[in-house]
């Protein structure tokens, strides 16, 4: 017997009309053949809402009981889901995270899942159950509730289709699927239909906010499919599998693109084989993330160094930086905050040479300067002046003709 795992997001199940619009469409899945284990978010903000509510409590809520509040707002999604499903005359079947077990470290608030015993869901499946699991949470060898960290029941979806072999794992979520660009940027961003686990990461770690990073890694690890699809908009959506099961690989997939850069660099530092180390250490040792680094040496053995940071990190990696000027007795520090950073991401890239150079050729036909370029095997980004972002993700989707959508 095939089966799928569907997970429901928050906006999926915002209040109980959706609830029921949910169990419809859970029905028709079902009919259709499948065996179904349905994970589900928190109702809308409810998760927002009790992290409120605690804060109002005390600024530092004991996360032990953190993780008791949290998961009450799946389980309520669980227990109404079911009673859905019951009233259309349907055997569905709710458990929490403890009850299934869901095995999981004891990190409250950020669990990583150990195992999951399946022996209940397969169980009910053979007595003709629709299995509702709540998503996000997790039990601890002592027995406690724990949850795997906002977004968490992405992961508790692409854990249980491994675990039980689905052919599918389906995000139902509030966008229609993964694009070429961010569609408020680009209204001629087009739908993907299919897209490799590898490019998916490129795009998620790069701020296209569809799916939880943890969750594509983890589907990518184990092979199972990801679809990620609307539950308000009928379609097929996206498909997130492997690089050999998508045949007509397009150059590029898509162009992701990041606002909240900043930029800091020394010059004029007299030669020392060691600056990289220098002047990044303390950076990363400040927890701070780097992202793409320069580095040059002139002719007069003056070296030149630059780097960007998250925008939110640009004050400490400053204050830091200063330091490292003095003691290196570099001659000058710039850091700039208004830049953005714009990627083309696609495994074509492997095999077809020239896109970095249609990238560059593309964007000084607009007068887009280049500040910082840093490439990947199937990705090439490029820094520039944030008032020019919105430019040139136009530029470049009609220059590598993603305007057009995939061909028939
Ligand atoms: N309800 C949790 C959250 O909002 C988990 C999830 O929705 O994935 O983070
Ligand atoms: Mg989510």
């Amino acid at each position: 017997m095939s089966l799928i795992v569907q997970k429901f997001g928050g906006t999926s199940v915002g209040d109980t009309k959706r609830i029921a619009l949910v169990a419809d469409m859970i029905i028709k899945a079902k009919k259709a053949g499948d065996d179904i284990v349905v994970v589900v978010s928190a109702m809308g903000s409810s998760t927002d809402k009790l992290v409120k509510m605690a804060r109002e409590i005390t600024d530092k809520p004991d996360t032990r009981e953190m993780d008791v509040l949290l998961s009450t707002g799946e389980q309520t999604t669980v227990a109404l889901l079911c009673m859905a499903l019951h009233a259309r005359g349907y055997k569905a079947k709710s458990y929490t995270g403890s009850q299934i077990p869901v095995s999981t470290d004891d990190v409250h608030t950020k669990a990583r899942i150990l195992e999951i015993d399946t022996d209940k869901i397969r169980k009910d499946l053979n007595n003709d159950f629709v299995v509702v699991v709540a998503g996000f949470q997790g039990m601890s060898s002592e027995g406690d509730i724990t949850t795997l960290g906002r977004g968490g029941s992405d992961t508790t979806a692409v854990a249980l289709a491994t675990k039980l072999m689905a052919r599918e794992c389906q995000i139902y979520t509030d966008v229609d699927g993964v694009y070429t660009v961010d569609p408020r940027v680009v209204p001629l961003a087009k739908r993907l239909d299919k897209i490799s686990f590898e490019e998916m990461l490129e795009l998620a770690s790069l701020g296209a906010k569809v799916l939880q990073l943890r969750a594509v890694e983890f589907a990518g690890k184990f092979k199972v499919p990801l679809r990620v699809l609307s539950s308000f908009k009928e379609g097929s959506g996206t498909l997130i599998t492997l690089e050999e099961d998508i045949m007509e690989k397009p150059v590029l997939s898509g162009i992701a693109h990041n606002k909240n850069e900043a930029k800091l660099s020394l010059s004029g530092i007299p030669y020392d084989f060691a600056i990289a180390a220098k002047v990044i250490g303390p950076i990363s040792d400040a927890n701070i993330d780097v992202d793409v680094i320069v580095q040059e040496v002139s002719a007069d053995r003056l070296v030149n160094i630059t780097f960007t940071v998250n925008n939110d990190d640009c004050k400490e990696a400053e204050q830091i930086l200063k330091r490292t000027a003095k003691e290196l007795k570099a001659a000058n520090m710039l850091v700039v905050n208004n830049i953005a950073k714009v990627s083309l991401v696609g495994v074509g890239m492997r095999s077809h040479p020239g896109i970095a150079s249609t990238m560059f050729r593309a964007l000084a036909a607009e007068g887009i300067e280049i500040l910082l370029i840093s490439t990947s095997e199937i990705k090439v980004s490029v820094i520039i002046d944030e008032k020019y972002l919105e430019l040139a993700c136009r530029v470049l989707h009609t220059a590598f003709e993603l305007d057009k959508g995939p061909e028939q």
